[in-house]
């Protein structure tokens, strides 16, 4: 019997996620019945929302059980199948989880072309996150020419895209990111007309100075300090796509701060702004446009993206936790296996 390897939830953190609360454990690899498939994965896919899932606390979508493999979208090789349309050696998208192997009915998986852009994009800049920082943006934020536009996390997978989609609709684009390096790729790579740095002191000045004309779009990704610090800027008639709140994910009890919910309200009123939290899921019926739009930009080279690359399924862990604290540069993947190896 071939062996192969997966993570479970082994507990449910309280406050950061600590590596014993996932394990690594061997297991059969399993053998597909009629109508299924056997897949080996690639690549998996480590995102933020995966601390929720390690919660039971009430949120938009059920929790991973303890005991269960952890949920995560993978790039995926198919090795054996019974499942019409699929053959051995096909690439696709899969919510396989974290595990080497599993079995596929088809459902939520479809094929990649590799001829179109690196398989691994798949779970970046032309998968799930691209499609968040595009609808988000453009459903929510709807930039004009001549505006400016503020997003967090600005170096890492929604971030990045966001602020090069404004560019190219004619706004400026002006990044929040965690450290010089991060701050000097968002400008001098990603082409962000400033980029201002979270981790040091007076941010709220230092935004102010690179938002001369105050903020009409603020793409949410961070919440607590940062949030405090963009919140007065916000010109009348702003629109603030409610994305992420990165900054709260580990919190045991919320963070402190200066704005009130009756002084938080009051400014949504008087400078008439709009907030709107979001799924990306609420936006499936853009996939099609996003697919189009962004894979035309990255051929046009008016799009660029980066990948951290943890290699080896067993780093998973450490490599989530690194996520949440902002040690990743770029979307987070764990390569797992070489495709025909
Ligand atoms: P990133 O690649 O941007 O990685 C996460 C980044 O968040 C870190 O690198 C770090 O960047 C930043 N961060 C972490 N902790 C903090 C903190 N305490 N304060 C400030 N910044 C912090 O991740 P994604 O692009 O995948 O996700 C970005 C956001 O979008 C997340 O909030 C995520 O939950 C959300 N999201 C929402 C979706 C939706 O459907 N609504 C779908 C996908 C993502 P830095 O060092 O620059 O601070």
């Amino acid at each position: 019997m071939t062996t192969g390897v997966r993570i479970i939830l082994a507990s449910r953190p309280v406050g950061e996620p600590k590596e014993s609360d996932l394990r690594v454990e061997p297991m059969p690899v399993p053998v597909p019945a009629p109508g299924e498939m056997l897949l080996r994965t690639l690549w998996l896919s480590l995102d933020p929302y995966m601390r929720g899932r390690m919660s039971d606390a009430p949120s938009y979508a059920a929790p991973v059980q303890i005991g269960q493999v952890m949920e995560g979208r993978t790039v995926s090789e198919v090795i054996a199948s019974n499942l019409d349309g699929y053959a051995p050696g096909d690439i696709v998208l899969s919510p396989s989880g974290w595990q080497t192997h599993a079995i596929s009915q088809g459902k939520l998986t479809r094929k990649i072309d590799p001829s179109i852009a690196p398989i691994s994009t798949a779970l970046g800049v032309l998968g799930m996150p691209g499609m968040t920082a595009y609808t988000g943006l453009s459903e929510i934020g709807q930039p004009k020419a001549g505006e400016t536009v503020v997003v967090s996390a600005a170096s890492g997978a929604v971030g990045s895209l966001v602020g090069q989609i404004a560019k190219i609709k004619g706004a400026r684009a002006v990044g929040i990111a965690g450290g010089p390096a991060k701050c000097r790729y968002v400008v001098d790579e990603l082409g962000f007309d400033a980029c201002v740095d979270h981790r040091a002191s007076d941010l709220a000045e230092k935004l102010k100075a690179a938002c001369p004309g105050g903020v009409d779009v603020y793409f949410e990704n961070v919440g607590g300090a940062v949030f405090e610090a963009v919140f007065p800027l916000l010109n009348s008639f702003a629109r603030v796509p409610v994305c992420g709140q990165i900054a709260t994910y580990n919190a045991t009890e919320w963070p402190a701060g200066e704005l009130r919910v009756s002084k938080l309200t009051r400014d949504i009123l008087t400078k008439r702004l709009t907030f709107r939290g979001f799924i990306v899921s609420d936006f499936a019926a853009r996939q099609a446009d996003f697919l189009r739009d962004v894979s035309t930009w990255l051929r046009e080279g008016r799009i660029r993206y980066r990948e951290d690359i943890v290699d080896g399924l067993e780093k998973a862990p450490r490599a989530l936790i690194g996520l949440l604290r902002g040690e990743n540069f770029g979307k987070l993947l764990v390569r797992v296996a070489a495709p025909g190896a």
